[in-house]
């Protein structure tokens, strides 16, 4: 297939008008951050579990703050759902094509774990927007071993990439690399004039202490915060605090009951319930806790909203892809 890609010169000019270019110009400083204004919006790509749901793809979540898009994990099919939101003003311009192409502008994802149910969609991620038009290395941060996964994925790869780099087809010659940071602590991962990012460690079952996290997410408006897949502990509280958006996994209390105690005792060591996802909204008190990733055990989603419900007197929802906060 032949795309017919713009030149260089018209996509840097958009990116400038539309990116941090523009936004560099405003002071720096946090006094005067915290009196800028900014336009902030989470967009869920994929809220789905290992548990195979057509209408849930893999763990993806997408915060644009002045269309700078961050991404938060790259399961299973979520680059599919970019293109519902080509068109939406809060998304970067359509500059590539006329349609379906904002992902050519997606150059940064923020790696929870490397459980595959949150990283099987990176191969498209690495792959697809490069062909459709970003020309920059994508920058990739995350865990212990993602760098290694990233690796093997390019090597996987090497004959389509060369292909396309080497035969006819107009391509860069730099939107397929990635730029890889691996991190094993607590730590801010990302800044820039409006954008503030923490990665700070959670317990998820026997991943090794430094090899899964959540991600908490200031800018001037609103903090999100991302749990990542993790089990109840307060510990975690000081990173929720102060959240407009908690965003946090979730798995039914009544499904889980009726496994095997020893599934029981490993999807606690793993995972939070409802009820104990109650016992954070109340602490934390967020203006709005969306439960994502939610492990049913057999249980419906709307039997998973009435268990919420009856736990949790706050404002909740349970995330479908596609659903928009702001
Ligand atoms: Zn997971």
């Amino acid at each position: 297939m032949h795309f017919p890609l713009k030149p260089l010169v018209p996509m840097v000019l958009v990116g400038l008008l539309g990116g941090q270019s523009v936004l560099a110009a405003e002071p720096e400083s946090a006094a005067s951050n915290a009196t800028m204004s900014s336009n902030t919006t989470v967009v869920m790509l994929g809220t789905g579990t290992p548990v195979l749901k057509h209408e849930r793809a893999g763990q993806a979540i997408l915060v644009v703050v002045d269309k700078e898009m961050y991404l938060f994990d790259a399961g299973p099919g979520f680059v599919r759902n970019f293109d519902a939101l080509s068109g939406k003003d809060f998304m970067p311009e359509d500059i590539y094509f006329s349609n379906d192409s904002v992902y050519g502008e997606m150059n940064k994802v923020f790696v929870t774990h490397l459980d595959s149910d949150h990283v099987m969609g990176m191969p498209e991620l690495m792959l697809r927007p490069w062909v459709m038009g970003r020309s920059e290395s994508m920058k990739v941060i995350g865990p212990k071993g993602v760098e290694a996964m990233t690796t093997n994925i390019l090597e996987a790869y090497v004959d389509d990439i060369d292909h396309r780099l080497h035969g006819t087809q107009p391509a860069n010659p730099d939107g397929f690399n990635v730029d890889v940071t691996e991190i094993s602590e607590t730590q801010v991962v990302h800044q820039d004039d409006k954008v503030t990012i923490t990665a700070f460690k959670v317990p998820h079952g026997s991943w090794e202490d430094g090899m899964a996290f959540g991600y908490r997410v200031e800018t001037p408006e609103k903090t999100v915060v991302i749990s990542g897949d993790t089990r109840h502990e307060e510990a975690l509280y000081e990173h929720f605090e102060g959240a407009d958006i908690l965003i946090h996994e979730v798995m039914s209390e009544g499904g889980v009951h009726q496994l095997p105690q020893d599934w029981q005792d490993y999807m606690y060591h793993a995972h939070t319930s409802t009820k104990q996802l109650a016992e954070i909204g109340d602490a934390i008190e967020p203006e709005l806790l969306v439960m994502t990733h939610p492990l049913l055990f057999g249980q419906t989603d709307e039997q998973l909203r009435e268990e919420m419900a009856g736990y949790y007197d706050g404002n909740f929802v349970l995330a479908s892809d596609l659903a928009i906060y702001d």
